[in-house]
């Protein structure tokens, strides 16, 4: 797929080593999705079914065993995590304690990103940039004029908006969440849902959303892929995944 724009994943298989003569798990088979730019991707999938691991994989945190990751049609595998340009957000934040808000979203903006003029790698934005930045990417998460509160301070919903902030803060060319909201309760992750849903598109980000969640997956993606123990058992609209699952298996676990 020369010449695609965005994420393209081809047959990615990792599997892991087992002890002793055990053979290796397979813990992704042949995946091969597509994430073009500015498009929001949810995988969905029971818990084991390898979401973690293909976002580790196309991060660079997990090597392939077979297949490759490629953004606009060339390979990534042969660089490294912290020059893909990729982001990555978790379930639990992973917010600096010590630093105050604004502390923890300008962190990411001294990261090199491989983007194009705009921010080349190495360049360090002057502090009245950061400020500027930082209040910015606030205002976009829905929380202005944090900068000074304490991570302490923050209610859960909150603290995930900051890291949400953070994570968008470089301009990452593709930005992968690991289930950022399941760590909330109900009511709060389904009011949370929409606004993520929103910031993402604000910032036009080009993101693979993974979580267990049907109906966080619907409110937050373009598209949704389904992950089946390690198969993408199918991918494409809400209407085309819940009008037509392409397998029992999809239809038993969407609940149609
Ligand atoms: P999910 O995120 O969908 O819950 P994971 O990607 O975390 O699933 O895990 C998928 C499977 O891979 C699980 O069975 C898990 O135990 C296994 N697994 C994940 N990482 C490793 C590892 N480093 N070594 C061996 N098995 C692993
Ligand atoms: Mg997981």
């Amino acid at each position: 797929m020369a010449g695609s724009h965005g994420l393209t994943a081809h047959d990615v298989t990792v599997q892991f080593p087992r002890p002793g003569r055990q053979p290796d798990v397979t813990v992704l088979r042949k995946v091969s999705l597509a994430v073009a730019p500015g498009e929001v991707v949810a995988l969905l999938g029971p818990s084991g079914s390898g979401k973690s691991t293909l976002l580790r994989a196309i991060a660079g945190l997990e090597r392939l065993t077979h297949g490759d990751v490629r953004w606009d049609g060339s390979s990534v595998v042969a660089t490294p995590v912290h020059l893909r340009g990729f982001g990555l957000m978790f379930q639990d934040g992973q917010l600096f304690p010590h630093r105050d808000v604004a502390g923890n979203v300008a962190y990411g903006l001294t990261f090199p990103t491989p983007d194009d003029g705009a921010n080349p790698a190495g360049a360090r934005p002057s502090r009245a940039e950061k400020a500027e930045r930082v209040a910015e990417l606030l205002e976009l998460v829905g929380l202005p004029g944090f900068e000074g509160r304490s991570v302490s301070t923050l209610s859960g919903g909150e603290r995930q908006r900051v890291a949400l902030a953070r994570s968008l803060a470089p301009g990452p060319r593709l930005l992968m969440l690991d289930e950022p909201l399941s760590a909330l309760d109900r009511s709060l992750r389904e009011r949370l849902t929409g606004d993520v849903a929103r910031i993402l598109r604000d910032a036009g980000t080009t993101a693979l959303y993974v979580t267990h969640d049907h109906s966080e997956a619907r409110v937050v993606a373009d598209r949704v892929g389904v992950l089946l123990a390690g198969e993408l058992a199918q991918i494409g609209t809400e209407e085309e995944l819940w009008g037509a699952p392409a397998s029992a298996g999809v239809a038993e676990f969407l609940g149609t």
